[in-house]
């Protein structure tokens, strides 16, 4: 997808990630009203929601609507997770323009989120590959293939990077589009970061490696951002307000958020496309829809710096 005038994506993955940690149910029409303010506030990639079974999930039953409506929105790309090939099955018959396997480099993670070994999981893989090629062209999703628990385990402690990189290489080698990295947990500093993105690029190539899903459990989510990106990544997944969480790695808790991540980006010079203001009136929408949750963030509390000047220009960068 080709984005005029941004240097950074970020792709908000709150209604998924977040929606599906907090116990609450966001009624359909009110994650209709979030996606939309989302997208008229600037997010061009937002992840909608999993095709996983509503028993599984009650929080994300409504996710063959949701997508259906979000295609509906001009300028966005949307994205669900797919845990299977049943799933990527749903997520193309509504509509999704791209679509990640969420496999855990952790196979004791993997067999509790996906109820699958890595064998197992290889095997979905490859149908849904098959899936996309039967597919005339311009139907097509993005196909990543997601590689979860990427910077330690709460089940398995360290993950190896040799692992990892096998891993990453299996999946393009099975035909996902790209990998992404995924700090499910929470465990990854910015050292780790960098060394990590350096050699999956030397095994699978500079294009197949552009985003990374950080967490913030640890506080470090906003640093490890930051190494990511002198390493060369261009694309954030963070959550509204911190939402989030995995409801199967205990101790796992809260996405970036991306009011703060945006403030970052954008008070470093490079644009990302959103407008802060309007970012910021979205929560209300949030809070207003799930009462008991907690939503987090710093700028949302401070505000921006006194006559800031949105839009990628850069605060005190100029002689
Ligand atoms: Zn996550």
């Amino acid at each position: 997808m080709h984005l005029d005038g941004i240097d950074i994506l970020i792709s908000e993955v709150g209604p998924r990630d977040g929606l599906q940690s907090v116990s609450s149910i966001m009624p359909t029409e009110a994650k209709k009203v979030w996606i939309k303010a989302l997208a008229d506030a600037g997010l061009r990639e937002i992840e909608v929601g999993s095709f996983v079974p509503a028993k599984v999930l009650p929080q994300l039953a409504d996710t063959a609507e949701i997508v259906t409506f979000a295609r509906t929105i001009p300028g966005i790309q949307v994205a669900t997770l797919v845990p299977n090939l049943k799933g990527a099955e749903n997520a193309i018959a509504a509509g999704a323009q791209k679509i990640t396997f969420p496999l855990s480099v952790s196979e004791t993670h993997s067999q509790k989120n996906l109820r699958m070994t890595h064998e197992q999981a290889f095997i979905q893989i490859k149908g849904i590959v098959e899936l996309i090629k039967s597919l005339p062209a311009d139907k097509r999703p993005l196909f990543e293939g997601s590689l979860s628990t990427a910077f330690g385990c709460t089940l398995e402690g360290e993950v190896p990077l040799t692992k990892l990189v096998k891993v990453a290489e299996t999946l393009i080698g099975l035909g996902c589009d790209e990998v992404g990295l995924a700090d499910t947990t929470g465990y990854a500093n910015p050292a780790q970061v960098k060394l990590t993105i350096t050699e999956i690029w030397n095994a699978v190539g500079k294009d197949k490696l552009t985003g990374i899903h950080l967490h913030n459990t640890r506080g470090l989510g906003l640093a490890n951002v930051l190494a990511a990106l002198e390493t060369g990544l261009t694309t954030f997944d963070s959550s509204l307000g911190g939402l989030g969480g995995c409801p199967f790695a205990p101790g796992a808790s809260g996405n970036i958020v991306t009011e703060d991540l945006v403030f970052m980006l954008d008070s470093m010079g490079l644009r990302t496309g959103i407008d802060i203001a309007k970012l910021l009136k979205v929560r209300e929408i949030v809070q207003a829809a799930i009462p008991a949750e907690t939503m987090y963030g710093f700028t949302p509390d401070a505000g921006v710096p006194l006559h800031y000047v949105q839009g990628g220009h850069g605060w005190g960068l100029s002689a």
